[in-house]
């Protein structure tokens, strides 16, 4: 793997974008539906057009195959912009108010929908393009200028996020940044009417401390622990696919992986058993995962926890660091206090820990709200029962990620894995204000006199 070098912005270069988008949006040249249209029209060029070029980045970063680049980063883009344009007329439409049908047909009140103004997009770099795209698309939309500022993690496609964005899109609005700490530090000193943070909770932390500074409205995409809960009435066998497949995409480099797994007593020989089976008909006689760990140190991170677990290893448990590819790693016989357990794993590393579906619960309960869980049964007051006494950004039933790819459907965390929404009007209304207005018609005059004092009880209408 080579390592693209990217030429960083400085803190001058970065205020000047700024300026500049701040004085378009004043011109309103974002506003205008036609302009929004044509922009997503463009990103969808810029995807069509270049795909082989961003899948070939994404193999030089993560060592990606191109399939898995596709079916994540590309398809999820492109499949986003023809949502948005086939809704945002309606979106962006003017809201009729009123309690009742007659009120909605007087007119007299509505919601505008405006846009926000500049916003900044702070992307992860697990999907390098879907975390700065997907938020772009609903801020265009929106009608926003915006600066999306991808990983450094990933520098050969913040290479070429940066060459082919101003080539597509409005220059004028929309700027890419390239940087890490010290550039995403001077953008967070400017002011932005909206910032979408999608990373850790730590830097998540750092990201709405700086814009309280400026009163801007934030929405934080944070991490995982996503737990699966297999039940003992659960099928067991396609559990087990589906936690393996979890680890495998991306190298379990995903917000929404299997953290790790609770399995009933009675069925847990059986799963792991399927477990084992399901990742070596994927390895396909290699040994690794093809998608690499992002960089060494991650790869050494993963490293020390499985040197660490005071679980056993079931399967696993190596990996080369040169070409920082794991062996996807079953570790069982842990307890819930191992250091497997504590943080989020971000790799394929899977703990299975055995314990009945109220064990696995009350568990997730102490640890904060996930992004997602996955609840593997075929007993619906089972499954009713763990919605109740549980809280996550989203959960699958009987499978893993899926709740995550409808497009009207709001994705976000909850509680420590985040909070705000976007994916379809959730993403449009993230960076728009809903500005109610009213406008009173001179009958109205007349007939609320009795709100003026000196005030008369008897005149109070009934
Ligand atoms: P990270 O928090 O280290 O970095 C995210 C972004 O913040 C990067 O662009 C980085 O340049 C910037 N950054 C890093 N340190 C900073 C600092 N001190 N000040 C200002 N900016 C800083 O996260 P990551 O390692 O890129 O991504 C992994 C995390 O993201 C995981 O926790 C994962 O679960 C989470 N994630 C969440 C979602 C979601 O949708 N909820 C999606 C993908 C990833």
């Amino acid at each position: 793997m080579t390592t693209t070098k990217v030429q960083y912005d400085n803190a001058a270069d970065i205020r000047d974008l700024h300026i500049s988008l701040v004085n378009t949006f004043q011109s309103g040249k974002t506003k205008d539906l036609a302009w929004r249209k044509w922009q997503l029209k463009q990103l969808w060029w810029m995807l069509e057009d270049n795909d082989k070029e961003f899948m070939a980045a994404m193999k030089e970063d993560l060592n990606r195959s191109n399939i898995e680049s596709m079916i994540t980063d590309l398809a999820g883009a492109r499949k986003d912009i023809l949502y948005h344009l086939e809704h945002v007329d309606k979106w962006a439409a003017d809201e009729p108010l009123g309690d009742t049908f007659v009120a909605k047909q007087l007119r007299l009140a509505r919601i505008r929908k405006e846009p926000l103004g500049v916003v900044l997009i702070i992307g992860a770099w697990n999907f390098p393009l879907l975390l700065v795209l997907q938020p772009l698309i609903a801020a265009i939309t929106a009608g926003c200028c915006a600066i999306i500022k991808p990983s450094e993690l990933i520098p050969s496609s913040q290479a070429v996020l940066k060459r082919l964005v101003p080539k597509y899109l409005d220059q004028t609005a929309i700027g890419v940044v390239c940087g890490g700490v010290a550039e995403t530090t001077s953008l967070l000193e400017l002011q932005f009417n909206h910032v979408f943070f999608t990373g850790s909770a730590t830097v998540g932390r750092i990201v709405s401390a700086a814009a309280a500074k400026n009163l801007t409205p934030v929405t934080l995409e944070l991490g995982g622990q996503c737990p699966a809960i297999i039940c003992k009435s659960a099928d067991i066998d396609r559990a087990a696919k589906c936690v393996a497949f979890s680890k495998f995409l991306n190298s379990g480099q995903i917000c929404l992986s299997v953290n790790h797994v609770f399995v009933d007593p009675s069925v847990y020989d059986k799963f792991t058993e399927r477990l084992k089976h399901w990742i070596h008909t994927f390895l396909n006689g290699e040994s690794t995962i093809d998608t690499a760990i992002v960089n060494q140190s991650h790869f050494d991170r993963l490293s020390a926890l499985i040197r660490n677990t005071g679980g056993s290893i079931f399967c696993g448990g190596g990996g080369n660091r040169e070409t920082r590819r794991m062996e996807p790693t079953v570790v069982v016989s842990l307890d819930l206090n191992d250091a497997l357990l504590k943080d989020e794993i971000f790799g394929p590393i899977c703990p299975v820990i055995k314990g009945d579906f109220r064990i696995a619960y009350n568990a997730t309960k102490q640890k904060g709200c996930p992004l997602a869980m996955y609840i593997f049964s075929n007993d619906k007051r089972e499954i009713q029962e763990i919605l109740d006494n549980t809280n996550s950004g989203g959960v699958t039933i009987n499978d893993v990620i899926l709740h995550a790819g409808f497009s009207g459907a709001p994705f976000g965390g909850v509680g420590s894995s985040g909070y705000g929404y976007y994916h379809g009007p959730y993403g449009f209304n993230s960076f728009t204000h809903l500005r109610t207005v009213m406008h009173s018609p001179n009958w109205l005059e007349r007939a609320v006199t009795f709100r003026y004092p000196p005030f008369n009880a008897t005149e109070i209408p009934k």
